[in-house]
């Protein structure tokens, strides 16, 4: 990238990176000028930003493995407790599984998109990064550098930004770590098979969208049914009727890892839930010390184990 382009970068990021993250993303979605402080030039390159929204499920506790990305399941670890892995789950598109190196590639694929094919010295396009419930730092930053990736590091990424807190500042709720269920609720959409990561990572995405524009969608002053100052229903139509067309539109594979993968055999040739292996169990897992990992013993057979013997003795 030419060192101006990144220059500019570096100075939308560090204005964008401070603003009110409600407001931010109130005046992205409506190819508005930043909230404050913008010129001419950082107004420019704001509204060729791209928004990104991560979700990653993760064990809830030691070792914390990164396990399903919104798209992708880490292959490696589709046997661990808490990887959801079935991509018929996700019911926005389709999803893969995918190796680290792969996701890594991937992710890095998604943030180097050109402002201009034919001009690459004008680099490029900024990131928003949206996460859900990203405050949780250390395990955070954990998670990132074991992917190889961290969103927050890039050179282009001009602002993270957090459901949780838009949806605060938004004042659809007072409580700053309200659960996405939740927040769906005040919305009345039912969020459907949300232990998928991929399904999480679109309830984040319509549910900032419908905190920041709460007032635009819900109190203006042509929507029919709606008083300005007051709560009020679309005129045209309910939230959960746009989510469930959503639903039924599904969009192509990410051009990374494969469909198809057992993860108690290693086929790739049948799914899990199809697979004819039933006997298959890990003994490292089952001698373990540690009672999740003999509860997770028959997920997978020993050699695609990621738990080193030692771990045992
Ligand atoms: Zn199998
Ligand atoms: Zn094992």
């Amino acid at each position: 990238m030419a060192k101006t382009s990144l220059q500019k970068l570096e100075k939308l990021r560090g204005c964008a990176w401070t603003q009110q993250q409600c407001l931010l993303l109130q005046s992205y979605l409506q190819a508005q000028n930043l909230p404050s402080g913008g010129t001419v030039e950082l107004n420019r390159l704001f509204k060729k930003a791209v928004l990104v929204t991560l979700y990653c499920n993760r064990m809830s506790f030691v070792p914390y493995k990164p396990l399903d990305l919104g798209i992708a399941t880490l292959q490696e670890y589709a046997h661990l407790p808490a990887s959801t892995a079935d991509p018929d789950a996700f019911h926005f598109g389709t999803s893969v599984f995918a190796s680290k190196e792969e996701l890594k590639y991937f992710l890095t694929q998604i943030w180097q998109q050109p402002i201009d094919e034919e001009k690459p010295e004008l680099g490029f396009r900024p990131i928003v990064c949206l996460e859900y419930g990203n405050g949780s730092g250390s395990v955070s930053a954990a998670m990132w550098k074991e992917i190889g990736f961290d969103p927050a590091k890039m050179d282009n990424t001009i602002a993270m930004l957090d459901g949780q807190v838009i949806a605060e500042q938004a004042k659809i709720t007072r409580n700053q770590f309200a659960t996405i269920d939740y927040l769906l609720a005040q919305f009345q959409i039912s969020p459907h098979a949300c232990d998928h990561a991929g399904n999480t990572a679109a309830y984040v995405i319509i549910v900032a969208m419908l905190c920041a524009l709460r007032k635009h969608l819900y109190q203006s002053t042509q929507n029919e049914k709606s008083k300005p100052g007051q709560h009020g229903q679309s005129t045209s139509v309910a939230a959960q009727v746009v989510v469930n067309r959503l639903m039924e539109r599904p969009t192509p594979a990410p051009p990374t890892g494969v469909e198809i993968y057992c993860h108690r055999c290693g086929s790739h040739e049948h799914k899990f839930r199809q697979c004819i292996n039933t006997d298959f169990i890990c003994n490292g897992c089952l001698l373990s010390p540690v009672s999740w990992k003999r509860d997770n013993a028959a997920s997978h057979k020993e050699g695609l184990c990621i738990f080193r013997p030692r771990f045992f003795h």
